[in-house]
């Protein structure tokens, strides 16, 4: 029989401990001193000592991967997670973008960037580590979970929030709600938040390979006969396959075996990686465009995946989030000296007005670029290649492309 207990309080209560909700709670930890409370519905890794962390990862061929743009790495640095995340990331230093079956092709160099690396690959499994530990090593950050969501209000000033955690309801009191619950937000259907959802027709085939070549830590984005696919270098040697595909040929891709797949994978990358010796499990994730029609209501704001959830084409979905995460971190430090309330509807419209722009723009850039290298125009894919080889011979458009893949064109002070 659930018990009730007294009411606890946060200045900011986070719902949704995922990549996004989790880097928030780490921002806000490392930079300010308000209490932070993190409600999230999975079992979440409770304190590990220093330097123990890599006895919690096997480098493995069934995970998922997330490529940080060069901005987001510097970023996480600010907020103190990089020395740990590095020791599993593997560092970008060429990026590669051509078209099957066509001669144009263009490349990014560290070097010619002036920089150390142009971006990062980290297994979403260390990431979750890594977040894990750091939050649960935050004195001022409070972890509920597995904790389910019973109920919201709005109070006051911020939020009323009820919630089962090992059977008992708990009520919680909170200046600031930030809703990082996912894509499909439940949150957002409390709160009557309606997500638009385009669905892309699309399926996102993920997984592990090693290839027989080293991968010399090139990043290659590939536009095929099936759609847009990512190969990012992995620590260990691997690489990390994101192939997107039509989904009625989802079934005929995971019914492959794992040298046809091998084959399959070779020839849509033209043997630019000298064929492959060993494949992971094969996971799928349907691809759609999902929008929360408002990310700011008095007391809330939404964040990730539940206020934008984009196609993967670019790796730009957590990357963008970070952004967000930055700016609104800053606007509650603001909020803080000023002595405002969080929840104050003017402190969350200066975060808005301020990441308009950014998200416009990134949502914008995956959306028409799966969209033009999926048309299937006559002329168009002519068009394509002649664009990929003008573009490489064409400083400032590549420098422009670069700044865009590196996460540095959003005029973030911060990044
Ligand atoms: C194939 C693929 C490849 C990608 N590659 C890249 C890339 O290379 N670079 C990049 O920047 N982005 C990439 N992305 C995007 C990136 O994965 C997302 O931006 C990121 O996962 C969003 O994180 P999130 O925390 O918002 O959501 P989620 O990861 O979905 O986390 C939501 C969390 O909320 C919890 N939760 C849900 N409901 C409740 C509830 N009611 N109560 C409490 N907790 C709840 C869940 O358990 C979960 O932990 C990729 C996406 C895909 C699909």
């Amino acid at each position: 029989m659930a018990k009730n207990k007294k009411m606890k309080k946060y200045d900011v209560l986070i719902v949704g401990g995922g990549m996004v909700g989790a880097s928030l709670a780490c921002a806000l930890a490392a930079k300010t001193s308000l209490s932070i409370g993190v409600i999230e519905a999975k079992k979440l890794p409770q304190k590990t000592k220093a330097g123990d962390l890599s006895q919690h990862f096997n480098p493995s061929y069934d995970e998922r991967s997330t490529a940080l743009s060069l901005g987001s790495c510097r970023y996480l640095d600010t907020i103190g997670l990089w020395q740990s995340l590095q020791q599993h990331v593997e560092k970008i230093h060429h990026i590669h973008v051509s078209e099957q079956g066509k001669f144009g092709v263009t490349r990014l160099e560290k070097e010619e960037e002036g920089v150390e690396f142009l971006g990062a690959v980290v297994e979403n499994a260390w990431l979750g580590v890594v977040l894990g530990a750091a939050m649960a090593a935050h004195s001022s950050i409070s972890l509920h979970s597995p904790a389910l969501l019973e109920s919201l209000h709005p109070g006051d000033e911020g939020y009323h929030v009820c919630i089962e955690e090992n059977g008992q309801s708990e009520k919680i009191q909170c200046g600031l709600l930030v809703v990082a619950d996912g894509a499909n937000s439940t949150c957002c259907k409390m709160l009557s938040i309606a997500q638009t959802q385009e669905d892309y027709d699309q399926t996102a085939l993920v997984t592990n390979l090693t290839p027989k070549n080293p991968h010399q830590n090139i990043a290659y984005e590939r536009f095929t006969r099936t759609g847009p696919m990512a190969l990012l270098p992995l620590r260990d040697e691997r690489l990390a396959l994101v192939l997107t595909l039509p989904t009625e040929e989802l079934e005929h891709y995971q019914a492959m075996s794992d040298s046809e797949f091998m084959h399959a994978v070779d020839q849509a990358i033209g043997g630019r990686c000298g064929g492959f010796s060993k494949v992971g499990k094969r996971v799928s994730y349907p691809l759609r465009l999902i929008r929360a029609e408002q990310q700011i209501i008095p007391g809330c704001v939404v964040i990730g995946n539940a206020a934008h959830s984009l196609h993967p084409i670019a790796g730009q979905g957590f990357n963008l989030s970070l952004r967000d995460v930055a700016i609104l971190t800053e606007e509650i430090m603001d909020a803080t000296d000023k002595k405002t309330a969080l929840g104050n509807f003017s402190v969350l419209q200066r975060y808005i007005e301020r990441r308009d722009l950014d998200q416009r723009a990134t949502i914008q850039f995956s959306d028409k670029l799966q969209k033009l290298f999926t048309a299937n125009v006559p002329g168009l894919g002519i068009a394509r290649s002649a664009g990929l080889t003008v573009f490489d011979s064409w400083p400032t458009g590549k420098r422009a492309l670069a700044r865009q893949a590196m996460g540095l064109m959003a005029g973030v002070s911060t990044f």
